[in-house]
């Protein structure tokens, strides 16, 4: 098996009864897993003019930071509405049941800044695409977004595809 696959654990029914969880705390908590992930998540940027790294709440603050760090970008975070102090710009987006609300503010990005975006797990994909347009919203060239895991299955990588979005990941 993919080395950094064996840093990650699957937890049976959490949240809910019937899912196995992708847990990647352990894979943060191994020095050398967590280097390498972010190296090879960075590595295809190289080169490459990114002005902030967008992360997703929560564990797309972890990556994100560690990848804004090596990218030499600024880095800004896309939260659950209500948790951000100042103006800030909102959007629905779709979850497997229902819908909620994500947030930026509304300075976090510049018109024309070049942005990565970064979470820890792409499924349907819900959830990146609503991160997508609010960047979009705000300006933003949305030049990648990054995962470590992608359940293709459940097409989230396709449909940031359909809106030209460059997607990596570094494992199914
Ligand atoms: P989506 O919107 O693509 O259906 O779900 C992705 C979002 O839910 C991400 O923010 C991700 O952190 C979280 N998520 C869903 N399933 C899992 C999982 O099995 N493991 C982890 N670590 N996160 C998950």
């Amino acid at each position: 098996m993919y080395e950094l696959a064996r840093s990650i654990r699957t937890i049976a029914d959490y949240p809910k009864p019937g899912i196995l969880f992708r847990d990647i705390t352990t894979l943060l908590g191994d020095a050398r897993a967590f280097r390498r992930a972010v190296d090879e998540l960075v590595q295809p940027l190289a080169g490459t003019k990114i002005d902030k790294v967008a992360g997703i709440e929560a564990r797309g603050f972890i990556l994100g930071g560690a990848v804004a760090h090596q990218l030499s970008a600024g880095f800004v975070p896309v939260r659950k509405k209500g948790k951000l102090p100042h103006t800030t710009v909102r959007i629905a987006y779709s979850l497997e049941y229902g819908v909620d609300e994500m947030e930026m503010h509304q300075d976090a990005v510049q018109p024309g800044e070049r942005v990565v975006l970064v979470d820890d797990l792409i499924a349907t994909g819900g959830t990146a695409v609503g991160a997508v347009q609010l960047l979009r919203k705000l300006g933003a060239d949305v030049a990648a977004a990054i995962f470590v895991i992608d359940l293709p299955d459940l097409g989230g990588a396709k449909k940031l595809a359909e809106l030209d979005v460059q997607v990596r990941s570094l494992m199914a």
